[in-house]
């Protein structure tokens, strides 16, 4: 039985104060349960702060992105092994937007991957078509090959252990979502891809979430699917309860 996985992509918002707020509001409410993973990924200058916040919880933290290199001449960037010392457990990697805005590609996307797991960071890996690209038919090629590049040499063991988005771009921030049916079609098709790249056992192991326009009314119908085993959330996961609200229906229902 796979764990479900609810994590809040709160992008580039929210002042420290806020954040502060947040998790000391979430903190005593979280339901106490094993049966959900239950993680916030803030913008990077409060992780170190979060963490110390949410120690003794249930709730993880975790970093948006981070370059794949131990450390060197790259202005601006967080390494591997900083988020490692502060203690994040979790890492976003090839979100659409890091996709859209900042070049990043596969072949960085899987460089990444390869850095999270020598510094003991799960990886949230971000897969998902344009709109453009699922009205040509291409939603599945378009996935499959992303997961595949982002999974080149990595072991059985480690995937089993990582995390995949699946994120229509056309759904994220938009209001629109893919029906409960069309994501569920798409995540069986990602642990597919797995389970040709590595087995059966992998593919039945890794998590594979469902991210655009996840909000409180729609998690339930979304989360009863066979394939989707939780949530990456970013609009809903700003205001406490509504990022508590996810969290109970994904550990009760
Ligand atoms: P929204 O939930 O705001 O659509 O964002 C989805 C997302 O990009 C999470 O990573």
């Amino acid at each position: 039985m796979r764990k479900r996985i609810i994590a809040g992509n709160w992008k580039m918002y929210k002042k420290m104060g806020e954040a502060k707020a947040f998790i000391a509001e979430v903190k005593g409410r979280l339901p106490n349960t094993d049966n959900v993973e239950m993680v916030i990924c803030p913008p990077s200058p409060y992780l170190s702060e979060l963490v110390s916040e949410s120690k003794g919880t249930t709730l993880s933290i975790g970093a948006q992105t981070m370059h794949d290199v131990e450390e060197g001449a790259f202005t601006g960037e967080v390494s591997p092994s900083m988020l490692e010392d502060m203690n994040v457990e979790y890492v976003i990697l090839g979100h659409s937007e890091r996709r859209q805005y900042f070049n990043e590609t596969d072949e960085s996307v899987n460089k990444k991957v390869h850095a999270a797991f020598a510094h003991q960071l799960t990886p949230i890996v971000c897969v998902g078509e344009s709109l453009e690209e699922r009205e040509e038919g291409k939603t599945v090629e378009r996935v499959s090959s992303q997961v595949e590049k982002a999974f080149t040499g990595i072991s059985a063991d480690q995937a089993k252990e990582a995390v995949i988005a699946y994120e229509p771009i056309w759904a994220i921030g938009t209001g629109k979502t893919a029906t409960a049916e069309d994501a569920n079609e798409v995540c069986k098709e990602i642990r597919e891809e797995i389970s040709r790249l590595y087995d059966e056992n992998t593919a039945a192991a890794i998590r594979i979430q469902y991210g655009g326009s996840v909000k409180p009314e729609n998690i339930a119908e979304l989360l009863s699917m066979d394939h989707i085993d939780g949530a990456l959330v970013g609009g809903a996961s700003l205001v406490a309860d509504s990022f508590l609200k996810l969290v109970e229906v994904a550990a009760n229902e």
